[in-house]
């Protein structure tokens, strides 16, 4: 341990903070520095840390999040205190809801002015208010306490369900000291972080007994099963038991989207006639209709491998639930199945291939299609066939209508690569994630964003060019929210704009431009393509201004039924 502020014999906390994670083989921190722990940061880079710092806390949070996701380490989010706190504080409620593993460390005012509520610089009593959006929440009041606090972070963050943990650092707490030898004995190194977790033999076997009995079985591969790393056993369960699977958004990739088992293209008609559905790491929360109602159709029996338990019987009723970690889970049906497993019908899986292709069909006749000014489907098509040169490139996709037709144009070909709005359906993960997921793997990414959902975190191109990373954000630009031709409802004020408008042509790309990115603004998907092979080829910091049909889009994308219309505004 280095310790030039201190007599040799002494630490502080600001060292045994770094310490710590280092010892636990953490190397990267996001946040944004000011007071208390401006330091705190300087220290890390000084002893061999990467500190990535960003122009809003959000997106250094939702940067180490979507690393927890990549790399089953929690990813390290460093704020200031009050405001700080709060705007990482999102990013910590979005991973906890994700189950990505993530330590949000914050510095904060004195206990004893903030429990006084004596009006401190930037008061906040910041545990209390994380508790309820963390999967744990710790303060460590005490310099000799922190090996052992910043383990049960760690262990908390990546154990069981992974999620979001608060780590609160009192400003006095940093500057405390400790001798030396001392300070080293309390650093822990946290032993088998993930442990797995073996399922009850009964319930592997009580899981092979329902598939046995199948007529149209199904397999739903959820981000749980990508998040798990175990690859290998899942595409061996899905390929030796023959039965055709759809993947959720993240979990795309997982086996390629070009699988000829994959039912993505059968989506609905799979959903409403399987009878036997196996959940892997994937919630029937409201990305899958609660499990129940139309888009399920015929009465089904689910099985379902979670780690959590109490993820079962959450909104229907569970045959054979199997807990477990999912490596550990499937690894247990895999081995079930060679004993006499049978394949599923040709009826199932023809009748499936049939509506595959007729999808398909029509699917290829709208994208071949060139309209101008180009629409959502014809820049896609320039976007897909280009990244089919890339299969180990990083994709981040949000927006309304841009992530929904993203989602069913763009295919994947890896694992853990597809990185979008998640459990919330939230706009603003783009540039966070886009900057964590390059930082991790060190490769490019593309993040397609729709304009309104840029902006939440557009300011992080300044941090993109930065660092230098290879990122390259294409802006679907269509003037607004949803669209970009709605009417202002004011009868008072003419010249006010629509609710759902922006600035009509905004140049997107010029924004990278006054950071000494590259700025491209195209209109066509020959453009967008060239473009678009251009700035992956650089490797340099790049935004595509692509130009779409304001009209294009509809409200909501394909959420219409969740947002709920006025009879007075309703068309
Ligand atoms: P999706 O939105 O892709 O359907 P969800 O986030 O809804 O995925 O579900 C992920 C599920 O995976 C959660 O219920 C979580 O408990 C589970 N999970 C996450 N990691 C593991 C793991 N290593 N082993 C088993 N289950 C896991
Ligand atoms: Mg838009």
């Amino acid at each position: 341990m280095t310790n030039d502020t201190q007599s040799p014999s002494l630490t502080d906390g600001f060292h045994l903070v770094i310490d710590a994670l280092k010892h636990n083989d953490i190397d990267t921190i996001f946040g944004l520095v000011g007071i208390p722990i401006t330091d705190l940061a300087r220290l890390a880079q000084a002893e061999g840390m990467r500190f990535i710092g960003f122009r809003h806390e959000q997106h250094a949070g939702n940067a180490a999040a979507i690393a927890g996701y990549m790399t089953q380490k929690p990813g390290i989010c460093l704020t200031v205190s009050a405001p700080g706190f709060l705007n990482g504080l999102t990013a910590l409620a979005n991973a906890t809801t994700n189950c990505f593993p993530m330590i949000l460390i914050s510095g904060s005012s004195e206990r004893e002015i903030v429990d006084l509520q004596q009006g401190d610089y930037e008061e906040m009593d910041q545990l209390n208010a994380a508790k309820q959006y963390a999967k744990a929440a710790y303060r460590i009041n005490k310099a000799e306490d922190i090996g052992i606090g910043i383990a049960r972070a760690i262990r908390a963050a990546v154990s069981g369900r992974p999620g979001g943990v608060y780590l609160d650092l009192p400003a006095q707490l940093l500057g405390q000291s400790l001798d030396a030898a001392l300070g080293k004995k309390s650093l822990v190194k946290v032993v088998d972080p993930v442990p797995r977790q073996i399922p009850a033999p009964d319930s592997v076997k009580r899981a092979l007994d329902l598939l046995k009995g199948a007529k149209r079985p199904l397999i739903l591969l959820g981000k749980g099963a990508a998040y798990a790393q175990a690859d290998a056993d899942i595409r061996a369960f899905v390929e030796k038991s023959g039965i055709p699977y759809l993947p959720m958004s993240m979990a795309k990739g997982l086996l390629p989207d070009t699988h000829v088992q994959s039912a993505s293209a059968a989506r609905s008609y799979v959903l409403a006639e399987a009878d036997v559905v196996v959940l892997i790491g994937a919630r029937l929360n409201w990305l899958l209709s609660h499990g129940k109602g139309k888009t399920w159709g015929a009465p089904k029996q689910f099985i379902q491998i979670d780690i959590s338990p109490t993820e079962i019987d959450s909104n229907v009723a569970i045959a054979a639930p199997v807990i477990g970690d999912i490596g550990s889970c499937v690894a247990a049906l895999l081995a079930g199945l060679d004993a006499g497993h049978s394949k599923p019908s040709a009826e199932w899986t023809g009748a499936i291939a049939e509506r595959k292709d007729k999808n398909l069909t029509k699917m290829a006749a709208t994208l071949d299609q060139n309209p101008s000014p180009m629409n959502f489907h014809s820049a896609l098509r320039a976007i897909r066939d280009v990244l089919k040169t890339h299969p180990d490139i990083n994709l981040v996709n949000e927006g309304a209508n841009t992530l929904d037709y993203a989602r069913s144009i763009i295919d994947q070909y890896q694992p853990r690569k597809r990185f979008d709005s998640g459990t919330w359906g939230i706009m603003g993960i783009g540039m966070g994630y886009a900057i964590g997921a390059a930082v991790t793997s060190g490769l490019p990414v593309v993040a397609i964003e729709g304009d309104s959902a840029f902006g939440f975190s557009g300011m992080e191109l300044e941090t993109i060019c930065r660092y230098q990373l290879p990122i390259v954000t294409i802006v679907f630009n269509n003037n607004g929210v949803y669209k970009g031709c709605d009417a202002n409802l004011n009868p008072n004020v003419k010249n006010d704009v629509p609710v759902t408008a922006f600035v009509k042509g905004a140049r997107y790309d010029k924004m990278i431009e006054a950071f000494g990115g590259i700025g491209y603004h195209v209109a066509t998907p020959a453009e967008l393509t060239k473009a678009l092979t251009e700035a992956i080829a650089s490797g340099k910091p790049a935004l595509i201004n692509a130009v779409i049909d304001e009209a294009a889009g509809t409200e909501s994308g394909r959420l219409t039924t969740l947002n709920p219309k006025s009879g007075a505004t309703k068309k």
